[in-house]
Formats: structure tokens, C-alpha cells, sequence
């Protein structure tokens, strides 16, 4: 039988993780975890300072050298167990995540399903760290390559996805023998506390994960990043505090992944299937209420089908029902916060004002927690703002276009350059633009990328690395190269 959400959520661990202990912060006051649909604190938990970060960080050293020897395939159980134990529970993350992020049930229970993958996929991955052995081109010696963990890590996780950022960068760590200090943002940190629980059921040891929660999160990540003990920083959000990620790094020379922020393009051409084109539509911009970084950001289609494509994208979006994630009818959830609802009415008004039509929404939504209408916007003229910036949340602005070329310049007209997504039956021009659009990720005629087998990630300022795939567990391993002589001389 389900849990009550009361129940569901005595259950969440509300303390700091480290070295396999549960134990309280010493941060100033605690943390209220809010529920956004309905603005009331679901849970308040403990609130980490510098030196509860330094402690985990030391945990996370100390354990370094002992996780490095565990054989993969242990390593590789300990995930695969977890990913049974997140199966089993899968009801329980799915509702945990609609109570603090807001998404509908329906889709917080695809994200258990992806989120988890990265589990399993990583499990599998363990066994396959390998090296090779040959001869020096001149045959005097011998080369071997092996491929060691990185070190201590430091993860930083954005609000969008409480489970599925967590579990990218915890299964490949675990995965290549790394030990890590996670650190779920602020908004959204419940998920996390509570699949770390899970991974100390499934056998995971102590000090190999350690999870701080903080309000401070500058003051106390500064010391871990500027601790020479730290070795890889491994972060999604945005692409502002990425940057700052980036130069307190230089300090301490550490490897880094990033996972910033995008502003996808979704390109419709004369010859494509409307229709299709709209359901993709839906799912790159209303997945997770627009708050993800893969989210169409900009439409851009062809004048011939602009208008039909605009209609029946309106209809689709007004058709959705505002409400709180978990209950049954809902199939748009609130924004994260009252800032992220201003933002939407300011990039309304500001697109406007700047000669686009709202076709439909365009204002806040009813009740207590922080709805915005699905939007779109329609005759979008290009240089917008709206163009330039992260929407993240349910507008769809929607330029036009008469040529190809037109097309990819407009696309490519950002600084972003994680996704884009392309529909067009005609093969030659699908391969054109994959060759053309400067992204790390295209969806031809999908709109949706996002799969644990695959390496994601983008270009530009976009992001530096990959996670998932065969890649995605190279940001945890370093290359050791050893030379010796031949032993037949
Ligand atoms: P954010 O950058 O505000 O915060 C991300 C994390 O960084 C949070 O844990 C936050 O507490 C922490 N943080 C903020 N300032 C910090 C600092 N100075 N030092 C250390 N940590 C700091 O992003 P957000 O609002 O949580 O998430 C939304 C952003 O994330 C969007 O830009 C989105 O595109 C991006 N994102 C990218 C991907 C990807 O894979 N490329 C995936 C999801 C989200």
C-alpha cells in the first residue's frame, strides 16, 4: 500500500551525511524544504557551514584509498542492488519528488525510471574500466595504460531534477572507485537525503558518499574547492555560477565537469509533420514544467506552417490542467518559486512589447502556489529577449523563418549549446543540420534526448564533459601511463 505523504516523509533522513553518520549541521537555523504548489514547508532540515563541508570532504579522503581497491564488481552490486531497492520504492522517490520540486506525479515517476538507469548503466559500467599493453614503437619497451579514480570529487546538483542530477554523477563515481561530497540544492534537497539512505542500505560504505545540505552554499563550497585534498568538481546548474565554479577551480588545478545552462533551439521545416512536430514540442518544452536545460528555449519555424503550428501548439498548451503535482488530473505543475513566476511575467511583457502576440496564457495562474499559465507567443521578432535567455518555466516563444540557412544562423545565434531539436522528413537536410547546429545534443524529429546510455552534455559555454554512455564515466578516471623496458633486452 502507498504512504501517507506524512509517512512518506518521516521517513526522509533530514540530517547531514557523513562518514556513514547522521549528524546535525552547524550552520545558522535549519532549512525549510517548501512544497511549491502550495508555498507550506513540507520538511526543515539540517543546515551545514564550512566546516561540516571540510569534514565531509575529509571523509570523503580518508575513504579514497580504501574504495580505490574494492574490486569493480563489488562496486558494481553495491549500485545494482541500489537500483532494486530505487525500483522497489520507485512510488515513494516519485511522490517525494512532486511534493518538492512541484512536477506532476506522472512525470516524477519518469524521472525515478531515468534517474535510476544511471544506477544500473553504471553498474554495468564498473566491470569495464580498462587498460592497454603494448609494444614502443621503437621495441625497446613495454607502454601500459590504466585508468585510476580521479580522487575525492565534489558534486553540485541543481533543484530541477532531484534525483536523476544526483544519480549521473554518484553511479559513475561509485561506479570508477571515487569517493564524493554531494551537494543537492537548497530547493530540492529531500530526494537526494533520501537515495542516499537507500545506497547505505544497498552496502554502500561509509565515507564514500557524504551529502551536505546548506543555505550558504558559496561559503561553505569555497573551502572544499580551495582544499587541496579535492580533486574533481563535477557540477550542474547554471552557467553564471558555473563560470564562478570554473575560476575558483583554476586554484587547485581541479578536473571539471559542467552542466550548464541552455537555450535549445526547435526548428520546424516545410516539410515536416506538424503534428509530430507539436508532440515533440510538448514534451522538449513541458517536461518538468519548462525547468529543465534540454527545454526548447526558441521555435523557430518555417512561415508556411508557422500559423498551424502555432494553433494546434496553443490548443495543446491551454488544454493543460494548472495544479499541485500529485494530484491525479494535473499536467502542468507550478514553477519553482515566486522569483521564477515574476521572471515569466517579465519575459511575457518584455516579448510584447517587442512585437510578439501571446496566442495563449501569458499570466499567472489561480491559487496559493506559483502557477504560471502555459504560454505561447507568436510572431516572436529575432534579437527578442526572450530569445537570448533560459526561460525555464512554460512559455513557447515562436519566430519564423524562410530558409534553411536563415534557420541554422538563427539557431546557432547564442552562447548556449547543449541541445537542439530538428523536425524535417527530408534526410539530406536532417544530416545537414546535424552537421550544422552547434549543439552537443540534437533530437531529429524527437523531443526528447535524455537516455542513461547516451553521453550528455553540451558545447559553448553550455558545459564541459559528459555524463552517461560509455563517456560518462571517464569525468571519474584518470589516465596513468607507465613505461618499462623490454624484458627480452
Ligand atoms: P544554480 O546554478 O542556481 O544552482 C545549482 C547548484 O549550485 C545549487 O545546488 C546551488 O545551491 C549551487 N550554487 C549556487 N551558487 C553557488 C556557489 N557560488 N558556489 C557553490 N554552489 C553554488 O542552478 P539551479 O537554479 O539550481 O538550476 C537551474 C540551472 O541548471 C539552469 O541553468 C539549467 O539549465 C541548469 N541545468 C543544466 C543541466 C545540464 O545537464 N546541462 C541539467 C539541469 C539543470
Amino acid at each position: 500500500m502507498a504512504l501517507s505523504e506524512q509517512d512518506l516523509l518521516a521517513k526522509v533522513p533530514t540530517q547531514l551525511y557523513i562518514n556513514g553518520k547522521w549528524v546535525d549541521g552547524h550552520g545558522e537555523g535549519q532549512i525549510e524544504v517548501e512544497d511549491p504548489a502550495t508555498g507550506k514547508t513540507l520538511l526543515t532540515i539540517a543546515n551545514a557551514n564550512a566546516a561540516d563541508g571540510l569534514a565531509a570532504l575529509s571523509a570523503a579522503d580518508e575513504t579514497q584509498k580504501i574504495w580505490s581497491r574494492v574490486a569493480p564488481r563489488e562496486r558494481g552490486e553495491i549500485l545494482r542492488r541500489a537500483f532494486e531497492l530505487v525500483k522497489e520504492r520507485s512510488e515513494e522517490f516519485a511522490t517525494l519528488i512532486s511534493l518538492e520540486m512541484g512536477k506532476p506525479i506522472a512525470e516524477a515517476r519518469g524521472e525515478v525510471a531515468y534517474g535510476n538507469e544511471f544506477l544500473r548503466w553504471f553498474s554495468e559500467e564498473a566491470v569495464r574500466i580498462s587498460g592497454r599493453y603494448g609494444t614502443s614503437p621503437e621495441g625497446t619497451g613495454r607502454m601500459l595504460v590504466a585508468q585510476r579514480p580521479v580522487g575525492p570529487a565534489f558534486a553540485i546538483t541543481p533543484w530541477n531534477f532531484p534525483l536523476a542530477m544526483a544519480t549521473r554523477k554518484i553511479g559513475p563515481a561509485i561506479a570508477a572507485g571515487c569517493t564524493m561530497v554531494v551537494k543537492p540544492a537548497e530547493l530540492t534537497p529531500l530526494t537526494t537525503l533520501l537515495l542516499v539512505k537507500t545506497l547505505e542500505e544497498a552496502g554502500l560504505p561509509a565515507g564514500v558518499v557524504n551529502v551536505i545540505t546548506t543555505s550558504t552554499s558559496a561559503a561553505t563550497s569555497g573551502p572544499i574547492i580551495a582544499d587541496p585534498r579535492l580533486r574533481k568538481i563535477t557540477f550542474t546548474g547554471s552557467t553564471q555560477v558555473g563560470r564562478k565554479l570554473l575560476e575558483q577551480s583554476a586554484q587547485q588545478v581541479l578536473r571539471t565537469s559542467m552542466e550548464l545552462g541552455g537555450n535549445a533551439p526547435f526548428l520546424v521545416f516545410e516539410d515536416a509533420d506538424v503534428e509530430a512536430a507539436v508532440a515533440g514540442a510538448m514534451l522538449a518544452k513541458m517536461r518538468n514544467i519548462g525547468q529543465a536545460c534540454t527545454a526548447a528555449n526558441r521555435f523557430i519555424v518555417h512561415e508556411s506552417v508557422a500559423e498551424e503550428f502555432a494553433n494546434q501548439l496553443a490548443a495543446k498548451m491551454g488544454a493543460l490542467k494548472l495544479g499541485r503535482g500529485l494530484d491525479a488530473d494535473t499536467t502542468c505543475g507550478p514553477v519553482i518559486n515566486e522569483k521564477a513566476r515574476e521572471n515569466m511575467q517579465r519575459l511575457v511583457d518584455a516579448t510584447v512589447a517587442e512585437g510578439g502576440s501571446v496566442v495563449v496564457g501569458g499570466e499567472a495562474g489561480d491559487g496559493d502556489g506559483y502557477f504560471f499559465k502555459p504560454t505561447v507567443i507568436q510572431g516572436v521578432k529575432p534579437g527578442s529577449t526572450i530569445l537570448r535567455e533560459e526561460i525555464f518555466g512554460p512559455i513557447a516563444p515562436i519566430v519564423h523563418f524562410k530558409t534553411e540557412e536563415e534557420a541554422i544562423a538563427l539557431a546557432n545565434d547564442t552562447e548556449y549549446g547543449l541541445v537542439s531539436y530538428a523536425f524535417t522528413k527530408d534526410l539530406k537536410r536532417g544530416l545537414r543540420l546535424i552537421e550544422s547546429l552547434d549543439t552537443g545534443m540534437t533530437g531529429l524529429n524527437t523531443g526528447l534526448v535524455s537516455n542513461a546510455a547516451a553521453p550528455f552534455g553540451g558545447v559553448k559555454q553550455s558545459g564541459l564533459g559528459r555524463e552517461g554512455g560509455f563517456e560518462g564515466i571517464n569525468e571519474y578516471l584518470e589516465t596513468k601511463y607507465v613505461m618499462t623496458p623490454d624484458p627480452f633486452l
